[in-house]
């Protein structure tokens, strides 16, 4: 118990916040628990910015992979938490921070399962690949690094270590973000017939994009999909009609959704519209695109964990994540079985007082440890 809380607390105490991050001296933080002469490889992003890879040898050459990341969100309001967010307080059987479950938590998890087998000198049955990413609260550019390095290829499958509530996450959602700019015409607002309204045609371009998008279908773990306009720009006077209007969409897919397919669409729409009103320009950019994942409940890596929750006397549950996770940078590159199975509640990420229970990380810790052993 008082490892754990150590642990977690020095993480907490190095500010991770991105933008920065400043990975790299969590990095070096995490490297300070594990004895000299261990099998690592420090992968450098610049700017103080870096991954981890902590390999331990098993007696196949099969290799479970855990995943998790080391940057967290800012914190905007500091002096509203009731705990200051970069101390690591314990109260309660809970400790405060930023990134106390998303996910420093699930990373002293991580680190204290792999001290478990090197502290004494057990051989796992497979090898273990534990990383340790920068920069997934943004674009990502740790793990999509170590991919294209060829570091994850060799993986058999990966727990994503995020707070999943103890439960196992079997899907999580896609995200495609598209930006949307439309150029009209600009003329006096006493005579809109002059110009080309920019904001009425994105408005009309955006309620196209919905009406095609099968918002209504339901996933049984993730519910329905769901398009929002989540930034917008135009005009510059109220009697001028508007020549530019900018706005970014945020489309969350269930597994099923076709993003190549989304996007395709998205610009016959664009190219219909031009046609239907001459004079118009519409530009689509994708911002960014995650794929939905989806594991069946009878794939035979969750089967297994499903038996050693029964063994540990866990509730069984599954889950739907309703975030895109670092899995979505890997799955749709390298297909193999994965699942979010971590430390802490899904509802403390990115909150004010965001905290931990201890008790949580060290269930967490004997079910990696259990399942290592048994598969
Ligand atoms: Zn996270």
């Amino acid at each position: 118990m008082k490892r754990i809380e150590n642990i977690l607390r020095k993480l907490i105490n190095i500010n991770t916040t991105n933008p920065h991050g400043n990975e790299m001296d969590g990095v070096k933080e995490i490297l300070g628990f594990f004895p000299k002469g261990i099998d690592y490889k420090i992968v450098d992003h610049e700017n103080n910015r870096g991954s981890l890879i902590i390999e331990i040898e098993g007696k196949s050459q099969k290799k479970i992979g855990f995943i998790g990341h080391i940057d967290t969100v800012p914190v905007p309001d500091e002096s509203s938490w009731i705990h200051p967010p970069f101390e690591g307080i314990f109260k309660d059987g809970y400790i405060y921070g930023r990134g106390a479950a998303d996910m420093k938590g699930g990373v002293t998890a991580m680190i204290l399962t792999a001290l478990y087998f090197i502290e004494n000198h057990i051989t796992p049955p497979n090898t273990l690949k534990f990383v340790f990413t920068a920069d997934e609260e943004s674009d990502g550019i740790g793990v999509q690094a170590l991919r294209d390095k060829g570091l994850l290829k060799d993986l058999s499958s990966v727990f994503i270590a995020e707070p999943s509530d103890e439960e196992i996450g079997i899907c999580e959602k896609g995200a495609l973000w598209l930006k949307i700019h439309i150029k009209g015409k600009a003329s006096h607002g006493s005579k809109p017939e002059l110009g080309l309204n920019a904001i009425e045609k994105l408005y009309e371009y955006i309620n196209r994009i919905k009406d095609s998008l099968d918002l209504k279908k339901n996933h049984y773990l993730l519910g329905e999909s769901s398009c929002a306009i989540t930034l917008i720009n135009g005009g510059v006077k109220t009697n001028i009609i508007p020549e530019n209007a900018v706005a970014s969409i945020d489309i969350r897919t269930i597994p099923g959704f076709n993003h190549e397919e989304i996007i395709e669409n998205a610009y016959k729409i664009g190219q219909k519209m031009e046609r239907e009103n001459k004079g118009i320009v519409v530009e689509i950019e994708v911002e960014n695109n995650r794929l939905p994942l989806t594991i069946d409940e009878e794939n035979d890596f969750i089967k297994n964990i499903v038996s050693v929750y029964k063994k540990l006397n866990y509730p069984v549950k599954f889950k739907g994540i309703n975030f895109y996770t670092d899995a979505s940078q890997i799955i749709p590159f390298h297909d193999i079985p994965f699942v979010i199975l971590g430390p802490g509640e899904e509802n403390m990420c990115h909150q004010r007082n965001e905290r931990i229970k201890i008790e949580s990380i060290e269930r967490m810790i004997e079910f990696y440890i259990s399942y290592i052993n048994n598969c």
